[in-house]
């Protein structure tokens, strides 16, 4: 992890306390996905943990603390991705299929797509790197935060961040 790169630009570029990644052999097999937080600095919050109905986000001994994830509880239900002030919380489920990747993806813009629709997804400095398709639109919690389920080719999984819509 490049301390210096992430606090100065505010961009991650490697894992660290708070920003890791699953397990691989879990998450190749992990029907729903799995969790991935990038919440590497320490900030006085925490409803990844309060909204997590299986405790799969490890109960902060402070306030402060950066997220500590248990990934075997981990169900890829998305209600983190939903409550998470700093939309750093994402669901990325391998097993959607043979090439494709799932990402379940916080999005609080207008206009929404739509089903079905192709979407341009962004690495983490607004770059677009590929297209995606919108397969579904949640709301976990009633007028909350959208939860875009956009599936992307496998090979985009460690750069799409967000995407973006154009009406
Ligand atoms: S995706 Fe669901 S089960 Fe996994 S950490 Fe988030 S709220 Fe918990
Ligand atoms: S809710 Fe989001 S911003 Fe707050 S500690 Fe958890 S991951 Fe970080």
């Amino acid at each position: 992890m490049n301390a210096e790169k992430l606090y100065n630009s505010g961009v991650l570029t490697g894992t660290c306390k708070g920003a890791i990644l699953p397990p691989k052999e879990l998450w190749e097999r992990k029907k729903g996905g799995l969790v991935v937080i990038e919440c590497p600095q320490r900030i006085p919050c925490n409803p990844c943990h309060t909204s997590c109905p299986t405790g799969a986000v490890v109960e902060f001994k402070d306030i402060n603390d950066q997220p500590e994830i248990d990934y075997e509880k981990c169900t890829g239900c998305a209600m983190c991705v939903a409550k998470c002030p700093g939309l750093a919380c994402f669901v990325v489920d391998l097993t959607f299929s043979k090439e494709k990747a799932l990402l379940k993806l916080p999005y609080e813009l207008s206009p929404l797509p739509e089903k079905k629709e192709t979407v341009s997804c962004l690495n983490r400095i607004g770059e677009v790197v590929t297209q995606g398709v919108v397969e579904n639109i949640t709301e976990p919690f009633k007028d909350s935060t959208k939860v875009l389920h956009v599936s992307i080719d496998k090979a985009f999984v460690d750069q799409v961040r967000s995407v973006r819509v154009v009406k």
